[in-house]
């Protein structure tokens, strides 16, 4: 390949480095996101009473950005039995799961207060 501007950096197009072509014409998808570590997040772990005297047990504290929490949120659910929603980064899961909801964090990774 011949390159017609060559001579200064401002001469070289952006290039994407994952398919090598000029970036306007990438069809790359997206990168993921950057994931944090579960061993350098702490995840907060407890139960609240809602309306009607229902119990929910939450997790917060990991952050939206750097966390799949909607998968997550999913695994949660299936170990838990429950159901469960994923709102501004807290994760609810429907019942008094708070043991079982741990011991998963745990295992993952993740540090539990
Ligand atoms: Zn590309």
């Amino acid at each position: 390949m011949t390159r017609l501007f060559a001579g200064t950096p401002f001469d070289i197009p952006p290039m994407c480095d994952r398919c090598g072509k000029l970036e306007k014409d990438c069809k790359c998808p997206p990168p993921p996101p950057p994931r944090i570590p579960p061993q350098e997040q702490t995840a907060r772990v407890k139960t609240e009473k809602r309306q009607k005297g229902k119990m929910v047990t939450t997790v917060s504290g990991l952050p939206k950005i750097g966390n799949d929490l909607p998968g997550l949120l999913t695994q949660l659910k299936t170990v838990c039995g429950a159901g469960g929603t994923h709102k501004d980064g807290i994760l609810e899961i429907q019942g008094d799961h708070l043991t079982r909801v741990r011991e998963t964090l745990s295992k993952l990774g993740y540090r539990v207060k």
